[in-house]
C-alpha cells in the first residue's frame, strides 16, 4: 500500500489554498497525478510545508516526518510535490533537487488539477 506524502508551500498553505482541500479532494477521487492510485488503498499521511523561503529546512523536516511517525511505525513510500509549489516556487529547482536527492522514495511533481482557468467567466 503506497503512503503519500505531500510537500507544499508553507506560503501558501497559510495563506491562500484554504484547507489544503484541493489536494486533498483530489486523493479522495484519484485525480490528477493521484489518478495513479485508482483502484488501489493508497493512503495521505501527510502535508508537510515547505518550512519558508528560501526552502532551507526542507531536508530537516523531512526527517522530522520520519521521526514523528515512527512510533506509528508509519513513513511515506511516495512523495508528491504539491501545485503550490511545482507551479510558482522561485525556488523550485532547489527544492526538487533536495527532495529527489534525500527522499529516498519515488518523488511525483504535482498533485491537484483544480486551476480556475479564470475568476469571473463561468
Ligand atoms: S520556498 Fe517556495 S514553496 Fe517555500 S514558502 Fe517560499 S515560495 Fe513557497
Amino acid at each position: 500500500m503506497e503512503k503519500i506524502l505531500i510537500v507544499g508551500c508553507k506560503r501558501t498553505m497559510d495563506s491562500v489554498c484554504i484547507a489544503c482541500s484541493r489536494c486533498m479532494i483530489a486523493f479522495n477521487r484519484r485525480e490528477g497525478e493521484f489518478a495513479r492510485y485508482k483502484g488501489t488503498d493508497a493512503q495521505l499521511i501527510g502535508i508537510l510545508g515547505c518550512g519558508d523561503c528560501p526552502g532551507a529546512a526542507i531536508v530537516p523536516r523531512l526527517a522530522q516526518i520520519k521521526l514523528w511517525n515512527a512510533p506509528m511505525g508509519e513513513r511515506p513510500t511516495m512523495v508528491h510535490v504539491a501545485a503550490c509549489l511545482v507551479d510558482h516556487c522561485p525556488h523550485r529547482e532547489t527544492l526538487l533537487a533536495k527532495i529527489k536527492a534525500k527522499a529516498g522514495i519515488p518523488v511525483v511533481e504535482g498533485t491537484h488539477p483544480y486551476k480556475p482557468e479564470n475568476i469571473f467567466a463561468g
